[in-house]
């Protein structure tokens, strides 16, 4: 469906070149949602940007349907962009346009006729669950009903492919739920293929069929979602779903019924060697569980956590939190 071989897009300025894309190459099949993870200045935007033709790329090709989308004419490039939709982080709605008038934008300027626009419009209206704000300006919606109207004035001209650049990252936890889920539905109702590039490897857990992970320009790991997460192999994608395991520990932590209080004690370097938790058991009269636990021996400010359950008297542990604050230790409860 899409392939893209050995991409290279570089940017020159009055400093020298940058090498944004440095050889990539990967394929996403027809009705794959397909993940490009990677920290910011990565390269993700660049080679989405490069898959819609938003910029020019250096070297490479990329295929759409066996199609080359290089080296093609405007006429040629325009219908092309035609078949990709695109979403972004901060949602790019026309603020002065109702919801309605957004949707229909799209099927306006390549001149669709009235009745057929007026009902796609109703059609995606009530594909995303939105027919009661058809009036409604986009400084009247929360973020995520403001993504839910891009995503449909996206998908309105029926694209093959949607992009989304970071179409979940301005959300709360919530909205983001409510985004996926429609995300979903678009390849299941239309049978569109999704390209999403992210930062959070939890959105990308959730919700893609297969995951690339991008460092430096270069997809350093490729793999399906399950595997990836079974058996990490490059340290880029260890260290992301190291992240997304410690905040599904602390989830699960906090669903459990512990007895005592719960709390994430954060070490710096300054504290991380020194024996402090034995001492609250010497010094005041409380008991303490380590839960939980990560501690790196790396030169950084913070190098690690523990989540410890204490039982006792309020005052004893009190007493405890407050002598492990004064050693420099962050205290937070769970
Ligand atoms: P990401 O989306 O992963 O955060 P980007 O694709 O935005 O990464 O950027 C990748 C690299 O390319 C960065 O080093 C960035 O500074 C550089 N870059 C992106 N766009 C431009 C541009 N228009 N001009 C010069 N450098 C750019």
């Amino acid at each position: 469906m899409i392939e893209v071989k050995n991409l290279i897009k570089e940017f020159s300025s009055d400093n020298g070149t940058v090498r944004a894309i440095d050889d990539v190459s990967f394929k996403v099949n027809k009705g794959e949602i397909y993940g490009i993870i990677g920290l910011s200045g990565a390269g993700k935007s660049t080679l989405v940007r490069c898959i819609n033709r938003l910029e020019e790329p250096s070297g490479g090709d990329i295929q759409i349907n066996g199609k080359s989308i290089i080296g093609i004419n405007d006429n040629e490039l325009l219908e092309e962009r035609r078949e990709i939709g695109m979403i972004f982080q901060s949602f790019n709605l026309f603020m002065q346009k109702t919801v309605y008038e957004n949707i229909a934008y799209p099927m306006e300027i390549t001149k669709k006729p009235k009745e057929e626009i007026h009902n796609r419009v109703l059609e995606l209206l009530d594909f995303i669950d939105l027919r009661d704000k058809e009036r409604s300006y986009p400084s009247e919606l929360s973020g995520g009903q403001k993504q839910r109207v891009a995503i449909a004035r996206a998908i309105a001209l029926n694209p093959k492919i949607l992009l989304s650049d970071e179409g979940t990252s301005a959300l709360d936890p919530a909205n983001t739920q409510s985004v996926l889920q429609l995300l979903r539905k678009v390849v299941k109702e239309y049978q569109m293929t999704i390209i999403m590039i992210t930062h959070q490897m939890e959105v990308a857990k959730d919700i893609c069929d297969r995951i690339a992970v991008m460092e430096k320009g270069k997809i350093v790991e490729e793999n399906t979602t399950d595997e990836l997460f079974k058996s990490p192999k490059a340290r880029m994608t260890r260290s992301f779903i190291q992240n997304v395991a410690e905040e599904d520990l602390e989830e699960g932590i906090i669903a459990a019924d512990f007895k005592g209080d719960v709390y994430r004690l954060s070490y710096g370097e300054n504290n991380a060697h020194k024996p402090l938790l034995s001492k609250c058991i010497r010094t005041f009269d409380m008991e303490l569980n380590i839960i939980a636990g990560n501690i790196h021996h790396i030169p950084s400010k913070k190098i690690g956590y523990l989540i410890i359950e204490m039982l006792g008297e309020a005052e004893e542990k009190e007493k405890a939190l407050n002598f492990l604050k004064e050693n420099g230790v962050t205290v937070e409860v769970l």
